[in-house]
């Protein structure tokens, strides 16, 4: 059944104050990228099993795959399913205009991202587009993220080192911070601190002091994309400086396909995949988003 307009606001509203209570009690919501319904149902079972908030998350791909209506009524027939306290961002959003889609069908967070879809846009067509769903989202009272630039990586395994002096490069200032925050109204900065979307061969290294300072420098909720591959550690301090929202993506991924090939090995008369993906892969997966509830502290502290 879709939201009507009051619902969705009420959920909005109820989204935003969790974010400021998971601020003030230094946990921070896992966004679980939604690639289908199994891994919704991992991420389901592992939030219902700690008791613990969460959002799921989708980007063009997998909207252009289910569909920005279908995604919000798998996610609220799953939410009520399981009696768990979830929201559902809409991720990596390429344009103003699929923004406002995402604000229309109901989705309580909002990421626009101009930058990955063109490199080369300029810090006013960033500004601008970034305004612009501030301003739409106020129809909802949705929460918008977004960061001044490109962040780099992709959600996949990937073989190449990580070249820190480059990514250096493209890490957040606490100035740079503080004017994109207020330029644009958002209600998320997104931090470059050394997470990089995707997983590499080597550990991620995130720069905790340049967090504190950023924290410092704007009063709004900061995230951190690319957490996959990231040791356990650096998300306990970012969580107790103040970051409120951890997105995960490829960790889930690699957990999936692992399990999925594991369970093809074992299982070479069995023609049903979806048989397979729901006895082994949702295992998998749900063992990672628990590992990473474990490290937001956000254990026991849904509202449900
Ligand atoms: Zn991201």
């Amino acid at each position: 059944m879709p939201l009507t307009l009051n619902q969705i606001r009420k959920n909005c509203q109820q989204a935003r104050e969790r974010m400021a209570t998971a601020r003030a009690q230094h946990w921070a919501f896992g966004a679980f990228n939604l690639d289908d319904e199994p891994t919704l149902i991992a991420v389901a079972r592992a939030a219902k099993k700690h008791n613990a908030p969460v959002l799921v998350e989708v980007s063009q791909g997998e909207v252009d795959d289910i569909g920005l209506n279908n995604i919000r009524d798998l996610v609220d027939n799953t939410k009520e399913a399981f009696g768990v306290e979830m929201y559902v961002n809409l991720d990596h959003s390429p344009s103003v205009e699929a923004a406002r889609a995402g604000i229309e069908a109901g989705f309580e967070f909002i990421h626009i991202d101009i930058s990955q879809a063109n490199h080369d846009a300029s810090d006013d067509e960033i500004i601008n587009a970034t305004k612009a769903v501030v301003r739409y989202a106020k129809l909802t009272g949705a929460s918008v993220e977004s960061e001044p630039h490109y962040f780099g990586g992709s959600s996949n395994l990937h073989t190449e080192m990580i070249d820190y002096e480059e990514i250096k490069k493209t890490f957040s200032t606490p100035d740079g911070a503080r004017s994109f925050v207020e330029a644009t109204g958002i209600d998320t900065f997104a931090a470059a601190i050394g997470n990089l979307h995707g997983k590499y061969p080597v550990p991620k290294v995130l720069d905790l002091k340049l967090l504190k300072q950023i924290r410092q420098a704007v009063d709004c909720n900061i995230s951190l994309h690319g957490g996959s591959g990231t040791p356990g550690h650096y998300f306990r301090d970012a969580v107790k400086i103040g970051v409120t929202k951890i997105n995960i993506n490829s960790d889930m991924r690699i957990a999936y396909r692992e399990a999925l090939e594991q369970a093809l090995k074992e299982n070479p008369d069995e023609y049903s995949v979806a048989k397979l993906v729901s006895k082994y892969v949702v295992d998998a997966v749900e063992k990672v988003v628990t590992s990473k509830i474990a490290d937001f502290n956000s254990s026991d502290k849904a509202l449900i």
